[in-house]
């Protein structure tokens, strides 16, 4: 991987990226979702399709990126990942994809965590239908359920890498072997609590705590039927390259643990 920085923030990149990932492999579907207008401007969103739910065993996976726009890595992590697919291309197999790299695009150029409006976009997911941008996210989930969704966030106190986990109660917790990859390369969050949900070595367990973060799009998602729900937390006091790569490791174990799990 190139070196890379977090230099002055450009949507208009971004969606040059994205245009440019055919370039990278035939399997992308690249869709335009609609567009968000403000005042200040408008932007096209978009998501990406990897793969097709062929059969009844076909994977699903769901990943999103900069809902909250003060937390670039995952934008990053996501562009970084699709220009790269070959080295993860193996890891598709049977598995189909719907990305969206960048949910908050005004807030991305801006380093805002709101939107134009204002609004904290990972509690409207109840009924916001006239928001602009959920009801593009909502489009891009449609009627899925999927068999894992990772949302990628950033903690502007945290010291170290850690995630929460939200997953149907009959199914075992893998959030504890996510983390401890990750912990072979990069610091974990060691705090006792965070956000006041007890922290076990960088995992928090949502499971008995439905509505305690709100209605948030990993929330939504465990809702319409979607079995593992991960929000992915990087230090945003650490290295822009560093976070990056903390979650692409997170990504890459994850979609490991896929496989071993569902034979
Ligand atoms: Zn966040």
């Amino acid at each position: 991987m190139s070196k890379i920085t977090d230099k002055v923030r450009s949507y208009a990149e971004v969606i040059h990226r994205i245009k440019n990932l055919k370039k990278h492999s035939n399997s992308f579907a690249i869709i335009k979702l609609g567009e968000i207008c403000c005042l200040q401007g408008s932007y096209d969103m978009f998501c990406i399709q990897v793969g097709t739910p062929a059969n009844p065993k076909t994977k699903r996976i769901f990943l999103s990126a900069g809902i909250h726009g003060d937390e670039p890595a995952g934008v990053e992590a996501i562009l970084t990942f699709l220009e790269y697919f070959h080295e993860y291309e193996v890891l598709f197999e049977g598995v189909a994809a719907t990305i969206l790299p960048c949910d908050n695009p005004f807030g991305y150029e801006r380093n805002t965590r709101e939107n134009a409006d204002g609004l904290d976009l990972n509690q409207q997911f109840q009924n916001q239908d006239s928001i602009q941008e959920i009801r593009l996210i909502k489009k891009a989930i449609g009627r899925s359920s999927f068999d894992m969704a990772l949302a990628f966030h950033e903690d502007v106190e945290g010291e170290g890498f850690y995630l929460w986990e939200r997953k149907c109660t009959t199914l075992k917790s893998i959030g504890e072997l996510v983390v401890q990859r990750v912990a072979q390369d990069y610091p974990i969050e060691r705090k006792a609590q965070i956000e006041g949900f007890p922290n076990r070595q960088g995992v928090i367990s949502l499971d008995k705590r439905y509505l305690e973060k709100g209605w948030t799009q990993e929330y939504y998602l465990f809702r319409h039927g979607t079995k593992y729900c991960f929000t992915l937390e990087s230090p945003v006091n650490m290295l822009f390259q560093k976070r990056v790569e903390m979650h692409l490791l997170a990504l890459r174990t994850s979609l490991q643990l896929l496989h071993q799990h569902w034979q």
